[in-house]
């Protein structure tokens, strides 16, 4: 038996039930080959061995779900969901098993877990499942037991059908989340190929600058807005159980990103105007042509989205042409939904009363956050004159109070994030960004 599972064992030692819990959490491309595996293995022996309690989920290695993906598609045109759920959570176990083994020879005791198997419930809807609740008994038995339990990401057990699941592209950060909010963990850290978030995509923006702290708002921004460093649901979890995420490198051994609330101690913590540039070009447009300008028609329209399950981004509608009383209404939406959202207007084409459907896959969207936004005058005047300047076009623009986000052409996208972030002074002086690993698929 081991030192920790003796002092777990052993109720006379009273401090054996308040070692720091740690969820550590390894993207695929700090677990890409045999050597990035043995690293990180070595890293969260070290913790173990440094009195922590460890909790590790993971990616899986390298471009494999993309690998998968395109596997799928090249035996099927419309690959079925449950089935590809079932190919896709393959990737991670691979990670899990070979991730267990190499901590075990660490000298660590190690066990692996699926998502099912560690307690992880979702909705049924396969690929882009919500985690529900986590059941956490096995885990907790394992670490009782003085063993460093491993659990596959981005994947989840649908109870009623007892499907697994898959949580979305990115779903191994909401995983880390909700192990740590089940477990009452210290800090959920997010273990990734750049050294935190930055004031923008450091692959974009070599100037682009690290930052210590970053409020869940404003990070939740900037991932929903495409900072694909965090997936945007495990922010919307880590805030709502109040989980504390350090993002950082599993290369380096440096200091990462606080992602935190914004009081510290009873004191509200003071905000930069600007937390980052963020951009996405994983959005499509749909522009909806000649609807009768009457109440009901965008209720209509939107409903037969809703049906579908489909998340809207932006919407703009024109103005309407007097003479005929039609107008026409744009939104974008993820690209991978634009066949279901058409298939579902289509659907209702009668109900909703349109002439022509049109859609565009080669847009892209910049978005300016700053919770600093709400009480400084001149920011978006900053913004579009960057733009202008970059000789960017913009088709659609939305707000919130902390953000600015517009939609361009996508080949524009590169030149208008560095106009922003350069325009904002937000570039740093100190040398370049680096980026460790990774294709940035
Ligand atoms: P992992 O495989 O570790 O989950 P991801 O590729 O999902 O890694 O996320 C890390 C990548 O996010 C970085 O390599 C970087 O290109 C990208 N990224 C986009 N915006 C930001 C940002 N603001 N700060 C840091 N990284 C960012
Ligand atoms: N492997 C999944 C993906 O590539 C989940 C993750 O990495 O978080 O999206
Ligand atoms: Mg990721």
């Amino acid at each position: 038996m081991s030192d920790r599972a003796l002092r777990r064992a052993t109720p006379i030692f009273p401090w054996s039930l308040t070692l720091p819990l740690v969820v550590q959490k390894y993207g695929g491309s700090s677990v890409a080959d045999a050597a990035a595996l043995r690293r990180v293995a070595h890293r969260v022996a070290e913790t173990a061995r440094a009195g922590n309690d460890v909790v590790v989920t993971v990616s899986a290695m390298g471009d494999t779900t993309d690998d998968l993906i395109e596997l799928a598609t090249s035996v099927s045109a419309a690959p079925d969901a449950r089935e590809m759920d079932i190919l896709l959570t393959a990737g991670e176990r691979i990670a899990m098993a070979l991730l267990a083994m190499a901590i075990g020879s660490e000298g660590v005791p190690a066990q692996a877990f699926t998502g099912p198997q560690a307690g992880v419930i979702t909705t049924e809807h396969h690929g882009r499942a919500r985690i529900i609740d986590v059941a956490p008994g096995r885990l907790q038995k394992a670490i009782a037991q003085g063993k460093v339990a491993i659990v596959a990401g981005f994947q989840g057990l649908h109870p009623e059908s007892q499907d697994v699941t898959t949580l979305g592209r990115g779903g191994s950060d909401t995983t880390a989340v909700a192990l740590a909010a089940a477990l009452g963990a210290d800090v959920c850290e997010i273990y990734t190929d750049v050294d935190g978030v930055f004031t923008a995509d450091p692959r974009i923006v070599p100037a682009a600058r690290k930052l210590a702290r970053i409020t869940y708002d404003e990070m939740m921004d900037l991932a929903a807005s495409g900072a694909k460093v965090l997936m945007p649901r495990c922010v919307e979890y880590a805030r709502r159980y109040n989980v504390p995420i350090h993002v950082r490198s599993s290369f380096s051994g440096l200091e990462g990103t606080w992602v935190v609330g914004d009081t510290v101690e009873g004191e509200t913590m003071e905000e930069p105007i600007i937390a980052g540039v963020a951009h996405d070009r994983s959005e499509a447009k749909v522009t909806v042509i000649g609807l009768p300008d009457v109440p009901g028609t965008a209720a209509r329209l939107f409903e037969s989205v809703a049906r579908a399950d489909i998340n809207i981004d932006m919407i703009v509608q024109n103005v309407s042409a007097t003479e005929t009383g039609l107008t026409d209404i744009s939104f974008t939406l993820p690209a991978t939904r634009l066949d279901d959202a058409i298939s579902a207007i289509q659907s209702d084409a009668d109900g909703i009363g349109y002439q022509e459907l049109r859609t565009d896959v080669s847009i892209g969207k910049i978005s300016l956050v700053g919770a600093g936004m709400r009480s400084n005058s001149g920011v978006s005047a900053l913004f579009f004159g960057a733009m202008r300047d970059a000789g960017v076009n913009i088709e659609m623009i939305s707000t919130s109070d902390i953000r600015i986000s517009v939609i361009t052409r996508a080949d524009k996208v590169d030149d208008a994030v560095r106009a922003v972030h350069t325009a904002f002074e937000l570039d740093s002086l100190e040398g370049e960004a680096v980026v460790y690993g990774g294709s940035g698929r």
